[in-house]
């Protein structure tokens, strides 16, 4: 079916409508509403409970008996790099559709997002060709080889942050090892999913291969996890729903890969190189809207330098241009739905109301807005790491700023914290760099920089951030079972149970 999307105005491409893959209309749909502007942007039919087992058999039916596990490794590389060149032909396309759905600026998801999506078809296709096995000679009797199979339909659910890269990331590892998977986008943000999935097919993958299938989490999402058909689940999105997957997940001891929230610190010591440690923090909190698993949004900066980088901190994002996702110029974008933007000001108001805190700049709706979900970037000082507001993920631009001793004092901060996805260094002395390199309880450390990955390295969280990794080797491994295959090198001499018989 089609589904039209109501185009702002001075949205600068038109998208086609998109052909839903699931079926039919049915009564419930999630109904996305443009952040800028507070208009409704399009119905998204939910899938029905009988819709998600024919896309479950669909998904069985393209592994078991479809052309795409069987494929060489090569042949399959072949198509995601037309996958990716796909991708990137239709680049404006997507970025409009994610911007629509989220809010974020036009010009970072088109920057970044659209082409990290594109490499990520491009790097996995390339990585299953050069995958090698093992082979063990132990005993000398037997030679034994360990080879890699896919596991086989494997369920991806994305959160509506940033869908397109996101989102990819998975499909891409899952498709290139020979397994068929289902998206389930967020009900928030499944229009550049839907898209995207329809654009690889048109590259070339093979029908059943990905199939998008959309709806709430709490019926769709996990009626999926709880299904037979499903093998494998790799989630990205909040820690409590994370828990909740993993339980479901379990009655059918399915394999299961969660990238989770975090809470991430940001230390900046009066060793860094002040302008770039400054201009580091401020995309580390921003970018994405501040909407980001990884933001570092719990800033450290060592009390000798804290009054000149807080009040330096404080005027540059005065200055941050907040405004219509469309524009060239803007550099935060609204909140991407009503209730995600009311909670991001709940938390604006416990700032302004605990003596914990004291509200440096923001913490308030952005002025100037008639309409749009549009929270004022904001810097909080936090007198203890303990506040909630230190604890708990706000995901929106919100920093907490707190000062500190000396490293020791930052280190013991950062690591008091549930959450253990990422965090970030900035001094020019190596022994305290390695230093924390060494103490931080957090799966990336990022040293005088902001967010980058590198798609081999592994990437995911410590403690309540996540199990496994994506990149390698946890994408491969999440995706793919080991065989051990024995095979005795010599004709074996067996003991005859029951004799010789005559
Ligand atoms: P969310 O947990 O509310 O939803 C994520 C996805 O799970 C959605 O598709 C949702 O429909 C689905 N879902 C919800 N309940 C479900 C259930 N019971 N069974 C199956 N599926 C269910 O998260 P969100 O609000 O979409 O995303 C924001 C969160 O994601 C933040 O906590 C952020 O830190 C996290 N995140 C983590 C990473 C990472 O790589 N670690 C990346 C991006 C976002």
């Amino acid at each position: 079916m089609k589904i039209d999307v109501n185009l702002p105005h001075g949205t600068p491409i038109l998208p086609h409508g998109l052909d839903w893959a699931a079926g039919e209309a049915q009564p419930g749909q999630s109904r996305l509403i443009y952040a800028a502007t507070e208009e409704p942007l399009v119905d998204v039919p939910d899938t029905s409970e009988a819709q998600v087992d024919a896309a479950v058999a669909r998904a069985r039916h393209a592994f078991a008996n479809g052309p795409w596990r069987k494929l060489t490794a090569a042949d399959r590389a072949r198509i995601l790099a037309k996958c990716e060149a796909a991708v990137l032909a239709h680049a404006d396309e997507l970025a409009t559709l994610q911007a629509l759905e989220t809010g974020i600026p036009y010009a970072q998801i088109r920057g970044m997002h659209v082409s990290r999506t594109a490499e990520n078809f491009r790097f996995f296709g390339e990585l299953v060709t050069s995958l090698s096995g093992e082979s063990y000679e132990q005993t000398g009797r037997y030679l034994s080889i360990v080879t890699r199979e896919p596991v086989g339909v494997g369920l991806l659910i994305a959160p509506w942050n940033a869908p397109l890269v996101l989102g990819s990331m998975k499909m891409a590892a899952a498709i290139a090892l020979g397994n068929s998977v289902i998206v389930k986008p967020s009900e928030y943000a499944p229009l550049a999913i839907m898209r995207l999935v329809e654009i690889l097919e048109e590259a070339g993958l093979p029908p059943g291969v990905v199939q998008v299938v959309t709806g709430p989490g709490a019926s769709v999402g996990s009626q999926l996890v709880r299904h037979p058909g499903i093998d494998v689940v790799g989630f990205i999105g909040g820690t409590a729903t994370g828990k909740r997957i993993m339980a479901d997940a379990a009655s059918g001891l399915k394999k299961v890969g969660l990238e989770l929230g975090g809470k991430s610190a940001n230390i900046v010591l009066a060793s860094a190189d002040f302008e770039r440690a400054l201009d580091g923090t401020i995309l580390g909190f921003l970018a994405g809207n501040g909407e980001q698993c990884l933001s570092g949004s719990r800033i450290m900066v060592e009390d000798s330098i804290a009054d000149r980088f807080i009040e330096a901190l404080v005027a540059r994002v005065e200055n941050v241009k907040v405004g219509d996702p469309f524009a060239a110029d803007t550099e935060l974008g609204p909140m991407a739905f009503r209730a995600h933007y009311e909670r991001v000001l709940s938390f604006a108001q416990e700032a302004h109301a605990s003596p914990d805190y004291r509200v440096l700049t923001g913490a308030k709706r952005a002025e100037g807005f008639e309409r749009g979900y549009y929270v004022a970037p904001t810097v909080v000082e936090a007198f203890e790491n303990s506040t909630r507001l230190c604890q708990e993920e706000v995901f929106g631009p919100f920093a907490m700023v707190q000062r500190v001793r000396d490293l020791d004092d930052a280190l013991q901060r950062a690591n008091d914290s549930e959450f253990g996805l990422v965090s970030y260094i900035w001094s020019n002395d190596l022994p305290s760099v390695m230093r924390a390199r060494r103490e931080l309880q957090a799966g990336t450390v990022w040293v005088n920089t902001p967010m980058s990955r590198d798609l081999r390295a592994p990437f995911g969280g410590y403690k309540q951030s996540g199990i496994g990794r994506d990149g390698l080797p946890g994408s491969v491994e999440l995706f793919t079972e080991e065989k051990t295959t024995m095979i005795p090198q010599e004709p074996l001499d067996l003991p005859k149970v029951g004799g010789t018989l005559s």
